[in-house]
């Protein structure tokens, strides 16, 4: 008979045979909600760039009760690839982002027609745009809206 010993994380009592990989595990905590503000602009329109057509903004935040490393967070999404625009948070966001990237901010185009699109939304529902100034959320300049 051998005895095994296993490792349990804390935060999401997700099973490890390794020590270390369960500290690694348990090193990512629990994301802070409110470091995650709706109306926080989000985009890469540098040149290659996978989603360089589309400007998101946060429209959703809520904890992931499976995985608690993880937000669930769903944006809206405006396109200037042709697909379209997901500004209706009753039916229709782009859901399932779940590693919110901090620090895109750098690589929005402020001029592109999506992100003018966005803010004009935001705007009108009253909701003030945010971007990542590389540690946490700012109000995006007057200048832009
Ligand atoms: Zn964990």
């Amino acid at each position: 008979m051998k005895q095994i010993i296993r490792y349990k994380c804390d935060v999401c009592n997700k099973e490890y045979n390794n020590k270390e990989d369960c500290k690694k595990c348990e090193s990512r905590g629990i994301p802070d909600i409110t470091q995650y503000p709706i109306g926080c602009i989000d985009g890469d329109h540098s040149d290659n760039a996978f989603y360089r057509d589309i400007t998101f903004a946060i429209a959703l935040v809520e904890k992931d009760s499976y995985f608690k490393h993880n937000l669930l967070i769903s944006a809206y999404a405006c396109r200037d690839n042709g697909a379209g625009d997901n500004l209706s948070i009753s039916d229709n966001l782009c859901i399932g982002n779940h590693n919110w990237e901090k620090g895109n901010s750098a690589n929005i185009n402020w001029d592109k027609p999506a992100t003018k699109r966005l803010l004009l939304f935001l705007k009108e529902q009253g909701i003030t745009p945010t971007a990542w100034d590389g540690e946490k959320a700012i109000p995006v300049n007057k200048e832009f809206l």
